[in-house]
């Protein structure tokens, strides 16, 4: 089977499966392996296995850059981490001393089939194999050859044992002159390639590799602390009352290298990471001081942040968010949490909720629609705004259906005493529509994109001077040459 280049999220190649078929390797003693001086050497566990100092007999000592057997013009530089995974088995087995030499018959089965790689020591279960293709393709089909190489059991002092073996490469195009992130790329290739028991490549050429989620995780961190996250503001107007009624925080990530971030692509691997938490903390902190200097100049309107739904699950969590904010005397604050989170979890959910709620937090009930919406659920929270999805406002004018959905959940939502808000209003058809139809809030491209502090800072101002001039109806409502500039 050969192998496909895929983004990093998804996996390249076959799955490692068990050894099938007879085969024997023999193997040369007088192998060695040898770490290259220049190695980044980042990682506590293989810093301490750089002892092995072990020279493939017979080879010249390897480049990290490649400059070797590198063929002219525009090339691809891969670098490939090779794991033997069952190596405490094998040890198990073999006895430690004999263990200790096993990358050694590793890196003779792979220079034996592929003479050209560079192959290292990287560890006592890791082999670093370095090598230049035409294409990624063609690496890909060279490793897929290694992994078929190594499903055939290897001879060791007469008795036959199998290898399992984990694939994580890296390939990135000449130009592209990185070893740090080719050598980091690989790492998260070969973590990844653990978790799905299969050969992961990935291609440092691709835009989606910028959310190769391993790394971001990695990353997350250090970009808190680092002060890589920043928040916009996107305002939500009443309709009726023609005024600014608050505003939503989204969170973004200026990554110092691969740019500006969007919450879809790593709000999820905060969850996983476990990093969630502080990420919404170090959010409110700075939403508080942000509420506050925007009070202190006469635009004292609630702020809200997104909650993500593992959170209401988490006591500590809860009684740190209720610390910040009691602190912050008077500051107005709002949650907007989705009704998916409260049916996870809905005992803890609705308790903490109204531990919020009694603190003084709007609650706002966001993206509903997009999930199981659950009136029972809806009843018991001590919410006061209901979201309806963008999703539903975006085709309100285009779609059958859409309409009279929406006009019944502002209907439902009036009925259990909450104010409506629709997301994703882009047109003023659709306000014109949801402002027939009752709809106390809008949000959307319309009146505002998301907007740095500052951008937003001017945008109230700009709307109060408005507002005093009385131009009130169409105050909100700006040509597209205002957002682009904005
Ligand atoms: P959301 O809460 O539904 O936020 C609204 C998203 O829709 C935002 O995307 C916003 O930029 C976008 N949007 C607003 N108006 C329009 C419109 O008229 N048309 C269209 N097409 N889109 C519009 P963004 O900022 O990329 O955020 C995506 C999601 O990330 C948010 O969805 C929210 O679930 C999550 N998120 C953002 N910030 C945070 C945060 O601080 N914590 C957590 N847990 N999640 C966050
Ligand atoms: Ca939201
Ligand atoms: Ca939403």
């Amino acid at each position: 089977m050969s192998a496909r280049i895929e983004p990093p999220a998804r996996a390249l190649a076959a799955p490692v499966s068990p050894a099938t078929g007879p085969g024997t390797a023999e193997v040369r003693s007088a192998a060695k392996v040898r770490i290259p001086a220049a190695k980044r050497d980042k990682k506590p566990a293989r810093r301490a296995d750089a002892q092995l100092k072990i020279q493939l007999a017979g080879r010249p000592a390897t480049r990290r850059n490649g400059a070797r057997n590198q063929p002219e013009g525009r090339f691809w530089r891969i670098l490939c981490l090779c794991e033997i995974a069952n190596f405490a088995t094998l040890r198990r087995h073999l006895g430690r001393p004999r263990a200790d030499a096993l990358v050694r018959d590793v890196a003779e089965r792979i220079t034996d089939i592929i003479p050209d790689l560079r192959v290292s020591a990287a560890g006592r279960a890791l082999v670093e194999i370095a090598f230049e293709r035409d294409k990624p393709e063609s690496a890909a089909a060279d490793i897929d050859r290694l992994r078929k190489a190594f499903l055939r059991p290897i001879n060791l002092e007469g008795e036959r044992y199998q290898f399992q073996m984990q694939f994580g490469v890296a390939a990135a195009p000449s130009s592209e002159s990185d070893d740090v992130r080719l050598a980091e790329a690989a790492e998260s290739a070969l973590e990844q390639a653990r978790l799905d028991g299969r050969v992961v490549m990935l291609d440092l050429s691709r835009a989606d590799l910028a959310f190769d989620k391993l790394t971001l995780m990695r990353e997350l961190p250090r970009a808190i602390a680092n002060g890589e996250m920043f928040l916009q503001y996107q305002p939500k107007v009443h309709v009726r009352r023609q005024e600014i009624a608050s505003a939503e925080a989204l969170i973004r990530w200026q990554h110092p290298v691969r740019g500006l971030i969007l919450p879809g692509d790593f709000i999820s691997v905060a969850e996983q990471a476990g990093e969630i938490g502080s990420l919404t903390l170090w959010t409110l902190r700075k939403v508080i001081a942000d509420q506050r200097a925007l009070a202190a100049d006469g635009h004292d309107l609630p702020l809200f942040i997104n909650i993500s739904g593992i959170l209401l699950a988490d006591s500590a969590f809860v009684a740190e968010a209720c610390e910040i904010i009691t602190a912050a005397e008077g500051a107005k604050i709002g949650f907007e949490i989705t009704e998916t989170a409260v049916i996870r979890d809905p005992d803890s959910a609705i308790r903490h909720l109204q531990v919020f709620a009694d603190i003084g937090v709007t609650l706002a009930i966001d993206d509903y629609g997009a999930g199981l919406s659950s009136l029972a659920y809806l009843k018991q929270l001590p919410a006061s705004e209901l979201k309806i999805d963008k999703m539903f406002v975006m085709q309100l004018t285009s779609s059958n259906r859409d309409p009279l959905i929406v006009r019944s959940t502002i209907d439902l939502a009036h009925a259990l005493e909450m104010e409506v808000t629709a997301e994703g209003v882009e047109t003023p058809s659709a306000l014109a529509l949801l402002s027939v139809m009752g709809c106390d809030m809008v949000q959307g491209f319309l009146i505002s994109r998301p907007l740095g502090f500052d951008a937003f800072h001017k945008f109230l101002c700009d709307e109060a001077d408005e507002l005093t001039g009385g131009s009130v109806q169409s105050s909100f409502i700006r040509p597209e040459s205002f957002w682009k500039r904005a």
